[in-house]
């Protein structure tokens, strides 16, 4: 869908502004903090940050990456996270047009950065971001069947549960499997918990999809890469399953059709 510039322009700011706020809960979700009140302080001599000094990749740029009292670096991780999201906005809005499934994918799509940066980070994935994620998911594609063209309201939750089952579900027997022959945790309960909130907006095929296709194949590409280079032994699966999940959201149903038509013939 071909969106006009200065629709184009303000999705993106959009993005920037939403990502600013995940930077705000990617530093302090896992520190336990409030998100939503307390000012920022700069992490290095602990200055309260002026609105003029947060300026969503802005200020970066402005005050090249270094703090303004301290001169302390600033992560490169903020304007990244910036950039990403208006990036991923952009990429939404233009294909899914300013409707109900662009907003919704807008929105997993941001939730899956914050997800990938904390698993990153910390190696653990924020029960604050996917139970209210998977609860929404539901009651979303009960109010908005036609995420999963679906026709009717009890169609689209059906399709939401199912698709919750089949992410949730495989990732724990592959847990459950892999634990009881590596002898250690093969899966987190987070990623289990994270496709949860994937399946219940995308269903069932697209995060089949996700779980035997693009996350393993992305995954052990990235982790050979990793091990070999840098003998990292543990590396998080979140991000693989965010990518994945993004691949999904665009490419899914291209995938899924072209399955049916080799497989059934329709
Ligand atoms: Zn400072």
């Amino acid at each position: 869908m071909e969106l006009p510039l200065l629709t184009r322009g303000l999705v993106f700011l959009s993005g920037l502004v939403v990502g600013s706020f995940l930077n705000v809960c990617i530093w302090r979700l896992p520190a336990g903090e409030q998100v939503i009140r307390g000012r920022s302080h700069c992490r290095g001599c602990g200055h309260l940050i002026a609105w003029y000094d947060n300026l969503p990749l802005l200020s970066f740029l402005i005050l090249k990456g270094r703090c303004r009292f301290c001169r302390a670096r600033i992560s490169w991780v903020y304007p990244a996270v910036e950039l990403a999201t208006g990036a991923l906005f952009l990429l939404v809005f233009q294909r899914f047009g300013l409707t109900a499934a662009g907003l919704t994918y807008a929105a997993l799509g941001a939730a899956l950065i914050l997800i990938s940066a904390i698993d990153a980070r910390c190696m653990e994935i924020p029960d604050e971001v996917t139970y209210p994620g998977m609860q929404l998911g539901v009651i979303l594609s009960f109010f908005t069947p036609e995420l999963h063209g679906a026709s009717s309201r009890w169609g689209g939750l059906i399709s939401s549960l199912l698709g919750a089952l089949a992410g949730a579900g495989f990732l724990w027997v592959i847990g459950t499997v892999g634990s009881w022959v590596f002898k250690r945790e093969a899966m987190g309960g987070g990623d289990v918990k994270l496709m949860a909130m994937v399946g219940s907006l995308l269903g069932a095929g697209k995060t089949l999809l996700v779980n035997l296709g693009f996350a393993p194949v992305l995954g052990s590409i990235v982790g050979l890469v990793l091990k070999y280079r840098y003998g990292k032994e543990l590396i998080p699966y979140g991000p693989f399953l965010a990518a994945g999940t993004l691949m999904a959201v665009f490419w899914g149903d291209g995938i899924l059709q072209w399955y049916r038509k080799i497989l059934l013939g329709i």
